[in-house]
């Protein structure tokens, strides 16, 4: 595996790649990786021939400073990990690589109601980073395709969004949420949950399961409560639980024909915060 930290250096590397036709897959993470990580790129490995995996913990897409500073840093092991999964280049830029100006936050981009529901109410400005780094990163890889995890439902669709403002041919490929044995979707902050508090952790999945078994048993409005008080039994401060239209996230209050469906949930304990969401396909009915 290729380690660049310069974006002029990891150019001149690729350039000659997707001259001679080479389709450039690209992963880009916050590091700490684990198994869902390595899931996508296992996913670039069959769908394209260079893999180009990204650690780069942004520092605009963190609303709260708290959150960045604890953000865990696991380097050798993800160096490590990167190399059994077999990737072709790590591409490491220090901050001021990917923001030689600095990094004042920044509102450009239309991303419409989906910028400031769920994840963007909760976390102000929080899809504006991510559309900036995501928009600098591509600027650089030039990649075919882009690999994205469902465990970010919100984030896909904010991209989706964003390569169609850029008028971007880079085609997304969603990859599904890998979840511990008990459920629990896997994420860099797991490791910062208390041993009591990771057994606690697997109430989301449970929540969303119930959601999707008693969808057309229930109206919306009594399930999201029901949910919402099985995760503040065990202690949980819920940000939201929501049923949404897959395509938009639009809020729905009953179950909406032909269309998919998906249930997403945000909620911490103590100070982790996690996500998770659940398509609610026909397997709940
Ligand atoms: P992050 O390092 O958290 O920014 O995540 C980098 C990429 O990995 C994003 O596209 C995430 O959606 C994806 N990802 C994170 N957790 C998982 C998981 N449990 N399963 C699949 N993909 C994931």
């Amino acid at each position: 595996m290729f380690l660049f930290k310069q974006k002029t250096d990891l150019e001149k590397y690729l350039q000659p790649l997707r001259d001679s036709g080479h389709a450039i897959g690209f992963v880009p993470t916050m590091g700490a990786l684990h198994a869902g990580h390595l899931s996508l790129i296992a996913r670039a490995r069959e769908e394209t021939e260079k893999v180009v995996c990204s650690i780069f913990v942004n520092p605009t897409q963190f609303n709260d400073p708290n959150d960045f500073e604890k953000y865990p840093i696991t380097l050798e092991r993800d160096i490590e990990q990167l190399v059994a999964a077999n990737t072709d280049v790590l591409f490491l830029p220090a901050v001021g690589e990917i923001y030689p100006e600095g990094h004042p936050p920044s509102t450009k981009y239309d991303f419409g109601d989906l910028d400031t529901i769920l994840e963007g109410q909760y976390r102000p400005g929080h899809f504006q980073g991510v559309g900036q780094v995501v928009h600098r990163l591509l600027d650089i890889v030039m990649p075919e395709k882009l690999f994205l995890g469902q465990k970010d439902f919100q984030q896909c669709l904010i991209l989706k969004q964003l390569l169609k403002l850029l008028h971007s041919p880079v085609k997304i490929v969603v990859v599904p949420t890998l979840r511990e044995p008990d459920g629990l979707a896997m994420s860099s902050r797991n490791v910062r949950l208390s041993a009591q508090d990771r057994t606690k952790a697997t109430t989301i999945y449970k929540a969303l399961i119930f959601i999707r078994e008693h969808l057309y048993k229930t109206s919306f409005p009594i399930l999201k409560a029901q949910a919402r008080a099985m995760l503040e039994k065990e202690g949980f401060k819920v940000d939201y639980v929501e049923i949404a239209a897959a395509e938009n996230l639009q809020a729905l209050e009953a179950p909406l024909p032909k269309s998919k469906m998906v249930a997403l949930i945000a909620a911490a304990l103590h100070d982790v915060r996690l996500i998770d969401n659940l398509l609610l396909d026909e397997t709940g009915r």
